[in-house]
């Protein structure tokens, strides 16, 4: 039957025997606990006048009170927008104007962002506080009512606000979740922060299972904190993010062995392929597997499930999603060519909040169709690969460079942590490819010899005419590179 987040939790979470549920900072938190203060503060959120339609601003750091006030604001039939905790106040005075959000949810720590956006609201920072209420039972929501608005990372724009109903959240959570799961290991680390799509879904997913799940959560990711929890809470699965990989590569791997640990889910941005195989290497008995999707899609729309992933590719479609591969006319092409994503299915997001001028390199609803600004490609069996961003493409000389080409050469040099390649206007050629190189503390590699590296791999024309070393790639509040940045630093 379909059902709505409010109720699914509810029900979730007093299908099983009261058990532990989620950990966090040392306490074991009951599932029974749970779901009694969420439905205090359902009754919290409806005294403090939260209506059914109203969208509720979260602005959290990862803790068992973000999931509560997730159910409750359902429960109370009102909209959730969450907002990742690294945004800056005009950010998110943006999401709280843009979104005419009626109040924000946020913690101690955060509260001073959420003035400085200077937006006048009633500003909830003691979640405790709403949970005084007596409870109350959910509302009757319809599936395809507004559950969640969220605002995409704006890696490449202003952030715009994508409308996800109940039925959507729900089925990409089920799928992803049957795709991924395996029995007995029930136990995730989860680093990723719960107010991304990312983490929004995670929390969701776990609903579905038939056993009882459990998550223990990290307030921000460290990778020491999350190697000692992970050995000490013996995690059969994390939730992380390339960047996540990149900082865990520079710790002592080899000191931490973790047996418990299966695999852990990795996507939201591009992970090298050498990355990847150094990782597991040094990490034996743990897969990497990589999965694609956009907030659009509720964050998932391709995986690698344990057992049949195909390293390179960011896996197979999830049961609701279709993808096509379309060339620039919009004609679909062969298995194998390379195109722009598009998917489809009735799990898509509703569509974008308010008024939008059509940006014809980014991410667009066409018909029913998601043109996803992706470019990528898909072989006879159905995994997805991808390629680069159509908005990230460099033309030199009339040639196209894909970023990601370049990155992916310079990365597989041993010296190199990570690397960001854009384009610098050129009178003469249109653009010319600049990177910016992370190098390892003990590197030697001259940028002379990093250029000659690339030229050898990716060719006279698309190589980096320039090297600039930086102490670190610059990330945007999800953690991506920051491309737009990068062009800023080219001064
Ligand atoms: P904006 O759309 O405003 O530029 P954003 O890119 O941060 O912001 P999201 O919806 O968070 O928006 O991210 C979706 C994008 O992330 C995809 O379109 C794709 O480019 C990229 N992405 C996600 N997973 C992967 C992956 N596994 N490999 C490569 N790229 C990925």
């Amino acid at each position: 039957t379909e059902q709505t987040l409010g109720r699914l939790a509810e029900e979730s979470w007093s299908r099983f025997d009261d058990h532990d549920s989620m950990y966090y900072e040392g306490v074991w938190h009951r599932s029974h606990t749970l779901a009694e203060r969420a439905r205090r503060m359902c009754g919290g959120f409806t005294e403090a006048g939260i209506r059914p339609g109203d969208r509720v601003a979260v602005m959290m750091a990862n803790s068992p009170e973000v999931p509560i006030v997730y159910q409750a604001l359902w429960a109370a039939g009102a909209v959730v927008t969450p907002v990742v905790f690294l945004m800056g106040p005009e950010e998110l005075r943006h999401v709280l104007l843009d979104s005419g959000a009626a109040a924000v949810v946020t913690s101690p720590e955060l509260a001073g962002t959420v003035r400085a956006a200077n937006v006048d609201l009633p500003v909830h920072v003691d979640t405790r506080e709403l949970e005084r209420a007596a409870e109350r039972d959910p509302v009757a929501r319809d599936p395809d009512d507004l559950a969640a608005l969220l605002y995409t990372g704006g890696t490449t724009g202003r952030a715009k606000g994508v409308m996800l109903s109940h039925h959507g959240l729900w089925h990409v959570a089920k799928d992803a979740f049957e795709l991924s799961h395996q029995e007995g290991r029930n136990r995730a680390l989860v680093p990723v922060p719960l107010t991304h799509s990312y983490g929004l879904i995670v929390t969701i997913a776990s609903l579905h299972a038939s056993e009882p799940q459990q998550a223990v959560l990290t307030r921000w990711f460290d990778p020491r904190e999350f190697l000692r929890l992970a050995a000490e809470q013996h995690v059969h699965y994390g939730t992380v993010v390339p960047s996540m990989i990149h900082s865990l590569l520079a710790e002592p791997l080899e000191e931490h062995p973790l047996p418990d640990l299966a695999y852990l889910t990795c996507g939201a941005a591009p992970l090298g392929r050498r990355t990847l195989e150094e990782f597991e290497r040094r990490m034996p008995g743990v897969q990497i597997l990589e999965g694609y999707g956009l907030t659009e899609t509720s964050a998932v729309t391709t995986f690698n499930p344990p057992g049949r992933r195909r390293v390179g590719s960011v896996g197979l479609p999830l049961a609701g999603y279709t993808i096509t591969i379309r060339d620039s006319d919009g004609e679909e092409v062969e298995p194998g060519d390379v195109g722009e994503i598009c998917v489809s299915g009735d799990s898509l997001m509703l569509g974008y909040w308010g008024e939008r001028e059509p940006d014809p390199d980014g991410t667009a609803l066409v018909g029913k169709e998601l043109r996803t600004g992706d470019i990528g490609c898909m072989d006879d069996d159905g995994y997805l690969y991808i390629v680069d961003r159509k908005k990230d493409l460099i033309i030199r000389g009339g040639f196209n460079v894909f970023p990601r080409d370049v990155e992916d050469a310079l990365d597989r040099h041993p010296d190199v942590v990570v690397s960001g390649v854009v384009g610098r206007p050129d009178p003469r050629l249109g653009e010319e490819v600049v990177a910016f190189v992370q190098l390892r503390r003990d590197a030697t590699v001259t940028a002379e010899e990093l250029i000659e590296w690339a030229r050898e791999r990716v060719g006279r024309v698309k190589y980096p005419r320039e090297v600039r070393f930086v102490d670190s790639v610059p990330l945007t509040s999800v953690l991506k590179l920051d491309r737009r940045a990068l062009r800023g630093m080219l001064g």
